[in-house]
């Protein structure tokens, strides 16, 4: 800590300011992003201990005895809704599902649904959906 009372190295630090800004300036440009390659999760592989997924595709999210977890690979942009009980997420065609959570961190993923009408999250979803949806076109706009 006593290095930074030092002159010299505040006087650095002070003039090292504009540079920062112009750095984050840079950063938040579009354009002046460095290429990232990004695989969607519906074309990547199971990376979880999942039974039925491991090292396999998953583009359908209510098969029976699926374990992944939320974090797989494989698992779209994800609002985790602890006061719902339950994960609300994208499916590849931006329509929204919801899964119910269970003990230990693992999902009933046999009851994974859509969120229709008859959902008790329908009028949420409605703008759940609507945010998640402006999410996933901010950051697959920061990558392109
Ligand atoms: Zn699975
Ligand atoms: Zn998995």
């Amino acid at each position: 800590m006593t290095a930074w009372h030092h002159p010299v190295l505040t006087a650095y630090a002070s003039e090292a300011a504009p540079t920062t800004a112009a750095t984050e300036a840079y950063a938040h440009s579009p354009r002046a992003e460095e290429p990232v390659t990004y695989t969607p999760p519906w074309r990547r592989v199971c990376d979880c201990r999942c039974i039925i997924h491991h090292r396999l595709p998953r583009t359908t999210y209510n098969e029976p005895g699926c374990a992944c977890t939320i974090t797989c690979a494989t698992q779209p942009l994800t609002l985790l809704a602890q006061q719902r009980g339950r994960a609300l997420f994208l499916d590849q065609g931006g329509v929204l599902w919801h899964v119910p959570a269970m003990a230990n961190g693992t999902w009933d993923w046999d009851n994974a649904t859509r969120v229709d009408t008859r959902a008790d999250v329908y009028d949420a979803g409605l703008v759940i959906g609507h945010l998640l949806r402006q999410a996933a076109n901010v950051l697959d706009a920061s990558i392109d």
